[in-house]
């Protein structure tokens, strides 16, 4: 049943979400019940509230959670999220999602993910990094470069990387650069892990394209969100040939039928005062939901959960919906695309090239020594080309969307570990 909020406006429940797919997958799998109760839920939910020192020199109490949803493949890994909607049930989906996309992948990770309840744009730098370090003494025992080893994701970012190392290291009393991926550079972050997931939801955008005998240089593009994911996805997606009519972010959309220059959005946000494309005049404006439903080939939700849903989703032109955003479609909404015939590549598969780097540059860290960005891409292309062909040929095995056989490729790795691994 769809929840609706005091405007009328439906909300979703993106782990109910993630648990229809679950249930879906476990039958399809024959999964025993027992090791699906097991799976279902999180490992491990913890909960803090952390009192900071704003610059007004006043103290606020900041609502914060580390979810571990599985260790079976390996230390949980998974992002930091800072935003105001950060609750507890959207923290144990994303920390299953984590769970399913490293084994999507065939990284040995579990999975897990963690969010503070915070707006960072009205916050300063040194109010971050005083949040970021209390969040980290908080943590402490769950992090770990064995244990868990956190990320960014939505609203965090390199600095905040640097900022948990350095805490930790202070904590643990030596310098533990592997706690953390998608580090600076210069603090053993690894080449190429900026671009880690756009690149991956190009390379997955590619053997799409292939499967469905799609002619680049014939084909249009729109790209929901224009952060870290959303932009590299779009400048990527244009570098092999197709043309980006859209792009959008929290300010709106940016429509253009003879093409975005993408490169220019990017450089147009990076000398922004707000970071935004507000004011962008390489496209005519229309709003995030007309954005999702303008005519197109190929549809790249990169922003954020719940954008596609019953209410928009039979308006959507696209045939392929490639997910650089975690959780962007609703369950209910798989099957009005299953019907409209629609291939989507879920999230998944199609952002796991960000974890994919993630678990280099956390090798690399181990290992002391570190690889050519030629390397580091040639490496997660193929990782990421044989995931979304085991995915795909699954899903013809099965007769399955692809969503479905990305959870049963997943389900079966995770609960042959488990099993062999057994319980109290
Ligand atoms: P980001 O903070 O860099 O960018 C988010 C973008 O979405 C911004 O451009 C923002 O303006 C835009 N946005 C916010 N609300 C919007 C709305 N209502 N409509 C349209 N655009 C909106 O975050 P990111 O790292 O690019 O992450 C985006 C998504 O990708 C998230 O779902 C995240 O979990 C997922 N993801 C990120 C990574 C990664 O490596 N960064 C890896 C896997 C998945």
């Amino acid at each position: 049943m769809t929840v609706v909020n005091q405007s009328g406006v439906p909300q979703y429940n993106p782990l109910e979400s993630m648990q229809r797919r679950f249930d879906e997958a476990k039958d399809i799998l024959g999964l025993d019940e027992q090791f699906a109760n097991v799976l279902r839920v999180p490992d491990k939910v913890v909960a803090a509230n952390i009192p900071v020192t704003m610059d007004d020199g006043t103290i606020r109490v900041f609502e914060a959670y580390r979810v571990v949803h599985s260790v079976h493949l390996g230390p949980s890994k998974g992002g930091i999220r800072y935003s105001l909607d950060v609750n507890v049930d959207e923290v144990k989906a994303l920390a299953a999602w984590m769970t399913w996309k490293c084994a999507v992948v065939n990284v040995p990770f579990g999975g897990a993910k963690g969010g503070i309840k915070c707006d960072p744009r009205c916050l300063s730098k040194g109010e971050l990094e005083r949040i970021t370090r209390a969040y980290t003494l908080s943590m402490r025992h769950v992090f770990g470069p064995d244990k868990d080893i956190p990320a960014p994701d939505m609203g965090t970012s390199a600095q905040e990387m640097a900022w948990i190392v350095d805490e930790f290291s202070k904590i643990s009393g030596h310098n533990s650069y592997a706690v953390v991926t998608g580090k600076p550079l210069i603090l053993g972050g690894s080449l190429g892990r900026v671009e880690a997931t756009g690149r991956g939801v190009m390379v997955s955008t590619r053997s799409a394209m292939a499967k469905l005998g799609m002619n680049p240089t014939k084909t249009t593009c729109v790209v929901q969100g224009f952060g870290n994911v959303g932009s590299i996805s779009a400048k990527l997606i244009a570098q092999i040939g197709v043309k980006i009519v859209a792009i959008s972010d929290v300010t709106g959309g940016y429509f253009n039928e003879d093409g975005i220059d993408v490169e220019k959005a990017i450089a147009y946000v990076e000398q922004s005062e707000n970071k935004t494309l507000e004011g962008f005049e390489g496209g005519v404006k229309v709003s995030n939901e007309e954005l999702l439903e303008l005519p197109c080939d190929i549809l790249v939700p990169a922003a954020m959960e719940d954008q596609i849903t019953p209410e928009n989703a039979s308006r959507i032109k696209a045939k392929l919906i490639v997910e650089g955003a975690n959780g962007p479609t609703t369950a209910e909404a798989d099957h009005i695309l299953n019907e409209k015939k629609i291939l989507v590549v879920p999230d998944i598969l199609a952002n796991a090239g960000g974890v994919t780097v993630s678990y280099f540059e956390w090798v690399q860290n181990r290992l002391g020594y570190y690889w050519t960005e030629e390397r580091v891409n040639r490496r997660a292309d193929r990782v990421m080309k044989q995931a979304f062909d085991n995915v795909y040929a699954t899903s013809e095995k099965y007769s399955v969307d692809m969503r479905i056989a990305a959870y049963i490729v997943a389900l079966d790795k995770v609960a042959s570990t488990l099993k062999l691994r057994g319980s109290f």
